[in-house]
């Protein structure tokens, strides 16, 4: 097939300079639709977008020509909402430990479980995820399996394991522990092998909340950690929670903040700060809201996206076992007091021009739009948080060359949508079709129930 359509392109090339055998065999083109294009700029109706292959080709106001035209597939949009697919960039995919009885949280792999979560996110119009932390072997596997299309789900860009001081927060399963510099080189060393797209940290004591003190991340450890990762041409990220250990991750040379603050309301010079610093910073409030959620206002599960993306037995272990555990757990209520808090900070650099990216620190697609709507529940404008929940995500991530926008040269990641999101951030439920990758997903085939 592919010899032979090499063949026709060079007899054809000879006669004809511009033809290409991918735009006879398959552009897309979506035409007449409304596009909100992730950049913050204000929707334009009557778009045209041509897709060759895997890459967006033009975005237009007029139509194509007839060569372009030729042997494409037409998607008509008159009435529709064109966004650049969702990203979710702090995740933890499960299907990869389980807690035992006493409590425990161990290595348990069950990728059937992970694949689901995988279709559920691309259901619900999330074309790319960041995993901040799971098992190694876990999600590489599944990471060379989306890159090589052999499962259904969004661009898999992960951390693998955590890296931090040992007894510090997130040494769990599968975490590389470093104790200091240069005698951690070697396990850093093998950490890089499994070619992370970003390296995730943790500056992190608690003693917030419910939650004893922990070790922390030494700062000088941390900075050689960074500048190591980065001369070997990786990013990093760090959990932090406070004002003063975001900051102080930032001047350890951190590429990007995996939290908001949480701990308590930024200082007033906190929210200018991190505009003049321009480091992402991930948005995560459904985490910590999602507790308080299941207890007060469990018919949420009954939303459409929940229904057809989480089996029965796990809607029903949601509302029952979950559900009991989390009413008796001072954390629930810690952060449902401290939410509020978090939507004011982030609202706050918001406002002031720092770069806010949607993040869950969940593990589903409806999450992010529980996410979208956290986020203009805290005073932010619809158009800003279409922006957070792409292009910011892109720049997060350091891919907003190739992601995040609907812009000639990009990927083609795109979400279309039956109503405007613009009016209602709960349109963005309202999917119609995703294209990943240049292609028409079979929603379809990604439902549960
Ligand atoms: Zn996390």
């Amino acid at each position: 097939m592919l010899n032979k359509c090499v063949k026709n392109l060079f007899v054809f090339s000879v006669l004809f300079s511009n033809f290409s055998c991918l735009a006879a065999q398959g552009n897309l083109i979506i035409k007449d639709i409304t596009l909100i294009d992730g950049t913050g700029r204000a929707a334009m109706s009557n778009m045209n977008i041509l897709i060759e292959g895997e890459m967006i080709k033009k975005v237009q106001g007029s139509d194509f020509s007839k060569s372009e035209r030729r042997g494409a597939r037409i998607i008509k949009g008159k009435g529709k909402y064109l966004i650049p697919g969702l990203m979710d960039i702090h995740i933890h995919l499960v299907g990869s430990t389980k807690v035992s009885k006493e409590g425990i949280r161990k290595v348990a792999l069950d990728r059937a479980k992970g694949i689901r979560a995988l279709q559920g996110y691309l259901y619900s119009g999330v074309t790319s995820v960041y995993d901040s932390g799971n098992v190694p072997e876990y999600i590489f596997e599944l990471r060379e399996q989306e890159r090589a299309g052999e499962i259904s789900s969004p661009r898999i860009f992960a951390a693998g394991g955590i890296v931090t001081y040992p007894g510090s927060h997130g040494s769990g399963a599968g975490a590389t522990l470093l104790n200091e510099w240069p005698s951690a080189i070697p396990a850093l060393d093998k950490h890089l092998s499994w070619k992370p797209d970003m390296v995730k940290l943790t500056l992190e004591e608690r003693g917030w909340g419910a939650r004893p003190l922990i070790p922390l991340l030494p700062l000088s450890l941390m900075e050689e950690i960074i500048r190591y990762t980065n001369y070997e041409g990786v990013r990093t990220t760090a959990h932090a929670a406070s004002e003063l250990r975001a900051m102080q991750a930032i001047y350890a040379g951190v590429d990007s903040l995996s939290h908001p603050v949480i701990t308590g309301p930024i200082s007033d010079k906190f929210a200018p700060f991190m505009a003049i610093k321009q480091t992402p910073m991930a948005t995560t409030l459904t985490i910590g809201e999602n507790y308080s959620r299941l207890v007060e206002h469990p018919e949420f599960l009954e939303q459409a996206l929940y229904q057809a993306t989480f089996t029965k037995e796990e809607i029903s272990q949601l509302k029952t076992e979950q559900r009991d555990k989390y009413k008796d757990a001072t954390w629930t209520w810690w952060m449902k007091l401290m939410t509020p808090i978090a939507q004011e900070n982030i609202r706050k650099i918001n406002e002031a021009g720092g770069i806010l990216a949607l993040g869950t620190d969940k593990s589903s697609g409806p999450a992010v739009h529980r996410e979208m709507e956290l986020l203009v529940k805290a005073g932010i404008p619809i158009a800003d948080v279409i922006r957070i929940a792409t292009l910011h995500g892109a720049k997060f991530l350091g891919k907003d060359r190739e992601l995040g926008s609907i812009s000639a040269g990009k990927l083609a990641d795109m979400v279309i949508l039956d109503s405007d999101p613009l009016l209602d951030i709960n349109n963005a439920k309202h999917i119609n079709t995703v294209i990943k990758n240049g292609q028409v997903v079979d929603r379809s085939k990604l439902r549960i129930q």
